[in-house]
């Protein structure tokens, strides 16, 4: 028999028959994997409450709980509700069972249990839910890299807007204020030109980097794309959105990239709203962007903020 989904995993036998559990534990002894048993509800719960169980063996009629109302109680808690449950039943319990299989228990084993069945059907359950495991598990990759950009691992443009939408809800609903940044490396092209495309993808890690370090871990940090990034800080009015701009103007301005110590400088727009006077996204984009090609213009290596432009 082939034991591999069995190791490790820790199954509750729910069951006030002693000698069926002890049946039980001598039929899985060779599988390696751990055996729990509860005589009672009361020990099955303290032992449900206390160990991570990976699947629950139950016989439906035991004589001091009934074995269906304890099963639904574990089907309506979210801390049990996906244990898989298989119910040892005695073959006239079928019919009063149906209801509860249809609910999601995954199998029935009937009693008197013979020990290859046993093993086949817990197999079958866990190899089941492995898979399953392994798909979550897929999934929650696929959906990292959908929302990450590749070169530098962060998020990229698409996840930005996203949340950007659900930052200027926050914002509007509790007034608060909200801002962004739009930074884009000066002269860039230069740097490709002069260090070769693998310099320049370095560089624009290395400036990944800092600008995770010197924002708050609340902010989000994006590559809107090629050398432009896109900074959203909630809770943030453009006075102290400008200040981390200019810190990192400042910090981008004094460090040497990669292993050639190669300069560059930065040019960064602001834009915030206060009290969740933000309109919508495109708007505070816009704002941003607007800025960002006057300080292109007048210069580069500067910071320009949108709320400032009346006053320049
Ligand atoms: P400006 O100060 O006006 O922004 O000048 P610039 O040279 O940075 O701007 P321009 O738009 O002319 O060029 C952007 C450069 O950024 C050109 C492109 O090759 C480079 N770039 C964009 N994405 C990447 C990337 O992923 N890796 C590398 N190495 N370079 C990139
Ligand atoms: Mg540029
Ligand atoms: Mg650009």
């Amino acid at each position: 028999m082939n034991f591999s989904y069995f190791e490790g995993v820790r199954i509750l036998v729910v069951d006030h028959d002693l000698r069926s559990t002890q049946f039980i534990t001598s039929c899985l002894r060779k599988s390696r994997c751990q055996i729990l048993i509860a005589h009672t509800e009361a020990d099955a719960y303290e032992l449900l409450s206390s160990q991570t169980i990976d699947i629950i063996l139950m016989d439906v009629s035991m004589c001091d709980l009934d074995g269906i109302l304890f099963f639904k109680q574990l089907k309506k808690d979210i801390n049990t509700c996906m244990i898989p449950v298989i119910f040892m039943i005695l073959g006239n319990e079928l019919q009063d069972c149906m209801k509860e299989l249809k609910l999601g228990a995954v199998d029935y084993i009937t009693k008197p249990v013979y020990g290859e069945e046993l093993i086949a059907r817990i197999h079958v359950v866990m190899a089941h839910k492995r898979q399953t495991e392994l798909l979550q598990e897929k999934n929650k990759k696929l959906s990292e890299l959908a929302i990450t950009d590749e070169l530098t691992q962060l998020y990229n443009r698409r996840y930005v807007i996203q949340r950007l939408r659900e930052e200027i809800a926050r914002s509007k609903r509790h007034s608060m204020s909200l801002s962004c940044l739009m930074l884009d490396v000066d002269y860039f092209k230069e740097v490709n030109d002069k260090f070769g495309h693998l310099a320049g993808d370095m560089v624009l890690r290395e400036l990944a980097d800092l600008l995770q370090n010197v924002v708050r871990a609340t902010d989000v940090v994006s590559r809107y794309g090629g050398e432009e990034f896109i900074i959203v800080l909630p809770q943030t009015d453009w006075q102290g959105a400008y200040y981390v701009a200019e810190k990192i103007r400042e910090e981008v301005e004094m460090q040497c990239f990669t292993t050639n110590n190669i300069k560059i400088t930065v040019s960064v727009g602001v834009a915030g709203f206060e009290d969740g006077n933000v309109i919508d996204d495109g708007l505070l984009i816009d704002q941003a962007d607007t800025a960002f090609y006057i300080a292109k213009k007048s210069g580069r290596n500067s910071v320009v903020c949108f709320n400032e432009l009346n006053n320049i």
